[in-house]
């Protein structure tokens, strides 16, 4: 019997297309022959693109639009259909592969329908709505099993959902097609998880797994939230007891900034949980901000890595330390800093509790807070959220508070264990905000790096001034004396 496991998660790019998904199955193989200490378990996503479909589709029923869902459907299934064509050779394999497929899209054509019917009669449209988008990753379960299959490998989808999860909470200011993310419950899906996995491991089956999805305990089909696989590729593999988890991705692992935005950003061979914690939070997309919780405490490494060029070791997620000053910047787009004043010149500390108490009833935590003094106190939030909090916290406060908000803002995070050791780092990022005249509104920092409130619209601009001061720096201009300069020119 095979004791340890590892989890590879396989992302929506990785999966977007039949040549994505042979070099996924490639990688399978490639993993199975490599690595005999450990057995793989496999976690999908859906085809890029097709969440975002289900969603719109999603969208449709709830507005009984039914021909736009249903001409959404047919090229959602043409997709998959095409798809499956080629990604296994066998003829026969072809058209079990497309039955299964067929299958599949009729059973989410049942949800579609289930859904319409619960908006038409203007019932909570939630579960529903997340019934409907699990089904992007239970077709790839189908294709990525095939494929494997095809390369000789025994490998089987597992259709039912692993992870148990609370029952999801609505989202009352987004009220269609949004996917509410619902939490784990980690016995729950210990148990689950060991049930439909393990044995297909005993008998040397590569388990292949709807990433994203999970269910309640009576049985509703629930969703981690958007861009949840990696979250649910942790969790998996914490209930397995895995001895690490590969999240292969379209980069070849976290870089030092997102290189759709800084053209020099240079990959980082290892990270501390902590800086990954930090840099997922402050919107580095590369990992979701819940991927780490259910492993960082087991000490269990997080691989991430690109299934475009798998042949590169990626970054190494785990308890390192020890690295001092800036190793990566970050952008969190779309907040609202939120203060509140008190008359009562120091009523602010005793209050603060209440204040984010009132944050947290309106589900949104702050994402970062700024400062505070005897009567003042200000933190950032999401800018959707901000409106309800000041409801909450203008109802509640009382006449002795004001609350004031800031939108079109954003967080840019400067991250590195060990920032403020090296004394001349913080200065250095304000610095190079200063100089391209982007004012900051606001900032906090740690020994784990600063964070600067812009505007939005600075943004990018702020990124990029941030990693070439702080972390590719260009080679500096030699710059002559005007007694020099005369004596060239002479
Ligand atoms: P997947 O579909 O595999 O889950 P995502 O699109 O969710 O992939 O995440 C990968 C993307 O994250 C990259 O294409 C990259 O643009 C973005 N990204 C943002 N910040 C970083 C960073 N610091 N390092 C690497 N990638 C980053
Ligand atoms: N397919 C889901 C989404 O697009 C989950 C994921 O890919 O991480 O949100
Ligand atoms: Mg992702």
């Amino acid at each position: 019997m095979q004791s340890n496991v590892s989890v590879l998660k396989f992302g929506g790019t990785s999966v977007g297309s039949s040549e994505r998904i042979r070099r996924v199955a490639t990688i399978i193989k490639q993993t199975l022959q490599d690595t005999p200490a450990s057995f793989p378990v496999v976690v999908v996503s859906a085809m890029s693109g097709v969440t975002d479909q289900l969603l719109r589709i999603a969208r449709y029923a709830c507005s009984q639009s039914e021909d736009e869902y249903t001409r959404e459907l047919v090229v959602l299934r043409q997709k998959h259909l095409e798809t499956a064509t080629e990604v296994v050779s066998g003829e026969a394999e072809c058209v079990a592969l497309q039955h299964r497929l067929e299958t599949a899209i009729e059973a989410l054509s049942l949800d579609v329908a289930a859904l319409r019917e619960t908006a038409a009669q203007g019932h909570d449209v939630a579960l529903r709505t997340a019934a409907v988008a699990s089904w992007g990753e239970r077709l790839s379960v189908l294709l990525v099993a095939a494929a494997t299959n095809d390369l000789g490998i025994p490998a089987e989808p597992i259709r039912q959902e692993i992870i148990i999860t609370t029952h999801p909470k609505t989202d009352p200011s987004q009220p269609f097609g949004v996917v509410v993310g619902a939490e784990p419950l980690n016995d729950e899906t210990r148990a689950n998880a060991q049930a439909l996995v393990l044995p297909l491991v005993e008998r040397g089956i590569v388990p292949i797994a709807a990433g994203f999805m999970g269910r309640t305990v009576t049985g509703f089909v629930t969703t981690l939230g958007r861009n949840g696989s990696d979250y649910s590729a942790t969790v998996i593999g914490a209930a397995l007891d895995c001895v690490e988890v590969s999240i292969y991705t379209d980069v070849d692992g976290v870089l030092s900034a997102d290189p759709r935005q800084v053209a020099n950003a240079h990959l980082l061979g290892s990270l501390s949980y902590a800086e990954a914690a930090r840099l997922s939070w402050f919107g580095a997309k590369v990992l979701h901000p819940r991927t780490l919780i259910p492993i960082a405490h087991r000490n269990i490494p997080v691989r991430v890595r690109n299934s475009f060029r798998p042949h590169i070791r990626g970054t190494v997620v785990g308890p390192v330390d020890g690295q001092s000053g800036a190793r990566a910047i970050t952008t969190r787009r779309n907040l609202a800093l939120i203060t509140v004043e008190s008359t009562d010149l120091f009523g602010a500390p005793e209050n603060a509790g209440q204040v984010f108490a009132l944050a947290a009833r309106a589900d949104a935590a702050p994402v970062a807070i700024c400062s505070s003094s005897g009567h003042h106190l200000s933190f950032v939030v999401e800018e959707k959220s901000a409106d309800s909090i000041i409801a909450l916290l203008q109802l509640d406060m009382g006449d002795d508070w004001m609350v004031r908000c800031r939108r079109g803002l954003a967080a840019c995070a400067c991250i590195g264990s060990g920032f403020t050791s090296e004394p001349t780092s913080p200065a250095r990022a304000t610095t190079a905000l200063a100089h391209e005249h982007i004012p900051v509104i606001t900032q906090g920092s740690s020994e784990l790096g600063i964070t600067l409130i812009v505007a939005d619209r600075d943004a990018e601009r702020a990124l990029r001034c941030l990693h070439r001061d702080l972390i590719a720096p260009v080679i500096p201009l030699v710059r002559h004396s005007h007694k020099e300069k005369a004596k060239v020119a002479r």
